[in-house]
């Protein structure tokens, strides 16, 4: 999206079309997602609508099912293309900018494809909000205690940003929530943070990496490091330290993996699946075709180690898509293309309303100022004016009032009380 932005500001007119293929018709702010499952920001406010703000690009609403760069030509799938039963429509090229980001990382875990559920999407981050009010709205209303033991442990994989965000957002927002709960303490939900590593968020630096552990133990969450997840079989959480919980909460933020679409490309990957990208934003070894963001091995031009690429993450990828979007002008126009150069600037994370752990430009910052800058670096981040003016009457407006705690789960399955009316089968139980 920044990339399409940056070129349908600056391309003279009748210089070049730009086409997005994208299966969304938005672009999602990943990381106000753990505030938009706290319920802090409405989900709508955390995604871009392509169509209003790249219209005078054509949106086609698809995906990139394989790419022959040498035939200069990517196939589509499309919601009509499925309707038709066709295997797709095919688009040429003349310019080719592959930037698919990233998909979870999993592994053959027993249980995790069936129980598990994922932190990269706004439906995921919406989804997983309804689930915990409603594991509450179980406990509360059930006699059995291995029922109500189990819908009150939430088990989150992975300790970067992505998992401990939210983990602290939704704790946060069930601690607020059992206040409504005539039988549902704070001390009654079991909340446990799994890393496989001996630190969580790397983003921060050591330091700050073991204050937000000290905090979020200090809420009672179970932050268990050199520990692995082995089973989620049957419901129940079995980990390496040999514990085993009873469960209908597995969250799985354990990193991510190049998008499979790079690998149906006839463009170079490295070890690690990722393309193969110059610091100019080429893609190497190939004319006409380019990259950014977590899809991209980018080179880190201000490391001191040979080799390192660009770590994935939005602070790479909203510069990278500049520079891209700059030097693609500069080949149609033949001017000499430039490096991408950016030095991490460190990390900011929030940990729940008013908390939270930041090291950015040297400086480490907790509690309420590092959660205060967490919120002004990500308004200052979030794209467009629009967003940033709503993102922000909506935090003026929750300071005003009390939070949002309602569960509209049956969004889901809009027609449940539709077919039971009309004498079908009432929905299995998730
Ligand atoms: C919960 C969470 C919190 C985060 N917090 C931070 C943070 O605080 N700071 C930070 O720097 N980073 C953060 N990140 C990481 C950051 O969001 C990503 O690094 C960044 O979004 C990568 O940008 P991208 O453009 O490469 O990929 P994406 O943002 O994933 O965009 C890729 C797009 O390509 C589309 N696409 C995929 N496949 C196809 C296909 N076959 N055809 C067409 N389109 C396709 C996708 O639908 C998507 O819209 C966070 C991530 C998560 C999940």
């Amino acid at each position: 999206m920044y990339t399409a932005l940056h070129l349908q500001r600056k391309l003279r007119s009748g210089e070049a079309e730009v086409i997005v293929v994208t299966p969304d018709p938005y672009m999602t702010y990943q990381p106000f997602l753990p505030e938009a499952a706290a319920g802090s920001i409405s989900p709508r406010h955390v995604v871009v609508p392509l169509r209003r703000v790249l219209d005078k690009c054509k949106i086609v609403i698809g995906e990139a099912k394989s790419i022959d760069h040498a035939k200069r030509t990517a196939t589509v799938t499309t919601l009509a293309t499925e309707e038709e039963g066709t295997g797709g429509m095919e688009i040429t090229y003349d310019e080719l900018v592959l930037a698919p980001g990233s998909v979870s990382r999993t592994l053959p875990i027993p249980g995790l494809a069936d129980y598990a559920i994922g932190f990269k999407t706004v439906e995921e981050a919406i989804g997983l909000r309804n689930h915990v009010i409603e594991q509450m709205d179980i406990a509360s209303a059930t006699r059995d205690p291995a029922v109500r033991d189990a819908a009150l442990t939430f088990v989150f994989v992975g300790g970067g940003y992505a998992g401990v965000e939210a983990l602290g957002e939704l704790e946060d927002m069930a601690r607020y929530a059992a206040r409504y709960y005539h039988n549902v303490k704070p001390q009654d939900m079991k909340w446990i943070l799994v890393e496989a590593t001996g630190r969580i968020l790397p983003e921060v630096g050591e330091e700050m990496g073991k204050y937000a552990i000290r905090e979020l133990r200090s809420r009672n969450i179970d932050v268990r490091l050199e520990t692995r997840l082995d089973s989620c079989a049957d419901r129940v959480a079995v980990l390496s330290d040999g514990s085993r919980f009873p469960t209908r909460t597995v969250v799985w933020t354990a990193g991510v993996k190049p998008h499979p679409v790079l690998a149906a490309s006839d463009l170079p990957l490295n070890g690690r699946g990722r393309l193969t990208a110059t610091a100019k934003l080429t893609i190497e070894g190939t004319e006409h075709a380019w990259t950014a963001g977590d899809a991209a091995a980018v080179p880190d031009l201000t490391a001191d180690e040979k080799d390192k690429e660009c770590a994935p993450n939005a602070q790479h990828a909203v510069r990278q898509a500049k520079v891209l979007a700059e030097n693609v002008l500069a080949s149609l126009r033949g001017e000499p293309l430039k490096n991408y150069e950016h030095k991490y600037a460190g990390s900011v994370a929030s940990l729940g309303l008013h908390k939270g752990v930041a090291h950015v430009y040297g400086r480490k910052l907790k509690g309420y100022p590092a959660w205060l800058m967490h919120r002004t670096y990500h308004l200052s981040r979030v794209p467009t004016f629009n967003r940033k003016a709503r993102v922000l009457a909506e935090w003026t407006l929750a300071g005003l009032f009390k939070r949002e705690i309602v569960s509209l789960g049956s969004l889901e399955h809009p027609r449940a009380e539709f077919e039971l009316a009309a004498g079908g089968e009432p929905p299995k139980n998730k």
